[in-house]
């Protein structure tokens, strides 16, 4: 029986995967993790086995014995690649909510506010209508959330240079 595979990819679409086969799915605090996605951490997902289904990642080795992938035209964090190992990062993927982080990996950098994220305030209603409202005038140009033949779309104005 064909395994269903879990896809995603980089936010402009130029490097897209398939995972077969899944791992631990972690949260590390550390400071690398932190530099590599500008964020509280990186999210990963162990690949066991997988294939990158469009494009080629670029890499930055980050230490003596890890390299990250990411991608050269729109710069998403992809990969923690160590001793034969592939770790994918897990917002990166097509559906994140499926792959809930199980473990976390504790460091002396863990942002001292990340447990507090979840329960900060939110927008007031009549502010997430103004809000909404703004969002319904954005044209997305990041990759959907599943594979596509083709990437990206003939735009209009493409035909004339613009
Ligand atoms: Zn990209
Ligand atoms: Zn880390």
């Amino acid at each position: 029986m064909a395994q269903e595979a879990f896809t995603g990819g980089c936010q402009c679409g130029a490097v897209r995967f398939a995972v077969t086969r899944l791992g631990r799915a972690s949260m590390c605090h550390c400071r690398m993790c932190q530099k590599a996605f500008a964020s509280i951490g990186g999210l990963f997902v162990a690949a066991r086995a997988f294939a990158w289904t469009r494009g080629q990642l670029k890499h930055f080795q980050s230490s003596n014995t890890v390299r990250r992938g990411f991608c050269a035209d729109c710069g998403t964090p992809l990969t923690y690649e160590y001793e034969g190992s592939t770790d994918i990062a897990i917002c990166a993927f097509d559906n994140p909510a499926a792959l809930p982080p199980t473990i976390q990996l504790p460091s002396e950098h863990r942002v001292p506010w990340a447990d507090a994220l979840a329960s900060l305030p939110s927008l007031s209603a009549s502010e997430q209508e103004l809000a909404a409202g703004r969002y319904a005038e954005i044209i997305s140009y990041q990759h959907p959330d599943h594979d596509t033949a083709v990437w990206p779309p003939p735009r209009a104005g493409d035909a004339n240079g613009q």
